[in-house]
């Protein structure tokens, strides 16, 4: 099952909700029921987490936006409880773009709270801050301090958040890219200590954050180490040589058997020496539940497939699987299928290499 609702699609880019969306929703329902005992209660409680999601779609779209100004494409973007996630299809190469592009996220906000600070004293309703809670007060004066509570946690300088980015895009301008990473990353894991530290004795929301910043520093830096120990080597080097291809016309049958005798996953599909189509395990199994095993594997196979070449460079393949979502890349060299791609080849490549870096 799919745990995404779609809710709209935006300048071009679909926006999602994730379901446990509705259990955050749930939950501030349920506690200001329990808490004022009244439907008017409930109605601007919710209301208000609506507005606050409101504002991180913009400051996703700020992303979004900006990055397409740099030629790089958005994927989707979801709504989880804990925040937004823009998914870019690649971070900008130029660290210039890509403060820029961490940048434009709080910008949105600061730009909200501004133009509700406007309106605020347009109309002169605005309250002393003491009298605003978060669940009490003017609704539009929460709002505005609710934005810049955004603007300053997403300004943290850890991965995953913004400010991450915006640290790593700085150093990267003044050093390597890898190394920007990494410093980057022991700061963002300096702040997850802090977080968790200080979250042991005041808020255990705290540690939640600690551990999403540590994973997400994390993340980040074996994302980049991967790619630079790619970069300079031809998918040729790192590709499987030996692998199954299968026939349009072959039953479904046939691609069960390869399933069960070897370990491949997807298999590509070769008509007349030429590549027409990738079987995935996922086409398989549908396949099989639809049309049982006599069904052809041009019935079920991918007719839209990402190809490598095989003089390519491996950090160009792993952006294309990447960006793709998929697991296997034909790699194809002049027109003709010389072999496979995978992410676990790829990641077996690496294994390898820095083992032998080790023992060197
Ligand atoms: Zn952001």
């Amino acid at each position: 099952m799919k745990w995404s609702w779609k809710i709209g699609t935006f300048a071009g880019i679909d926006v999602y909700l994730h379901t446990t969306f509705f259990l955050l929703i749930g939950w501030i329902a349920i506690s200001y029921w329990i808490a004022q005992n009244s439907i008017a209660a409930v109605v601007s409680g919710v209301g208000f987490i609506l507005a606050l999601f409101g504002s991180v779609v913009l400051h996703e779209y700020g992303h979004a936006l900006t990055a397409r100004k740099y030629g790089v494409k958005t994927r989707d973007i979801t709504l989880y409880p804990i925040g937004g996630v823009a998914s870019l299809e690649r971070i900008p190469d130029e660290p210039r773009q890509e403060f820029w592009v961490a940048l434009a996220g709080p910008a949105v906000n600061v730009v909200i709270a501004a133009v509700l600070f406007i309106w605020l004293s347009i109309t002169s309703a605005m309250e002393p801050l003491s009298s605003i809670s978060l669940t009490g007060g003017s609704f539009i004066e929460r709002l505005m301090v609710t934005n810049l509570i955004l603007v300053g946690f997403n300004l943290i300088p850890a991965f995953p958040m913004d400010g991450g980015r915006i640290l790593r895009s700085l150093l990267a301008m003044r050093m390597e890219y890898t190394s920007a990473t990494s410093v980057a990353a022991s700061i963002g894991q300096g702040f997850a200590f802090l977080f968790g530290f200080i979250g042991l004795f005041t808020n255990p929301f705290l540690l939640f954050i600690a551990f999403f910043v540590w994973i997400g520093a994390a993340n980040e830096s074996r994302m980049v180490q991967m790619k630079s120990a790619l970069s300079g080597i031809p998918v040729s080097r790192a590709m499987l040589t030996h692998y199954q291809a299968i026939g349009p016309e072959e039953p479904l049958s046939n691609a069960v058997e390869h399933i069960l005798s070897g370990s491949q996953q997807d298999f590509p599909v070769v008509e007349d020496g030429k590549v027409v189509g990738v079987l995935t395990k996922g086409n398989i199994f549908r396949g099989l539940k639809q049309y049982g095993d006599g069904a052809k594997v041009a019935q079920v196979m991918e007719k839209d497939f990402v190809i490598a070449d095989s003089h390519e460079m491996l950090e160009t393949a792993f952006a294309h699987l990447q960006d793709c979502g998929c697991h296997t890349l034909p790699v194809l060299h002049q027109n003709q299928l010389v072999g496979l791609v995978t992410m676990d080849n790829i990641g077996e490549f690496i294994r390898i290499q820095s083992t032998l870096k080790t023992a060197a």
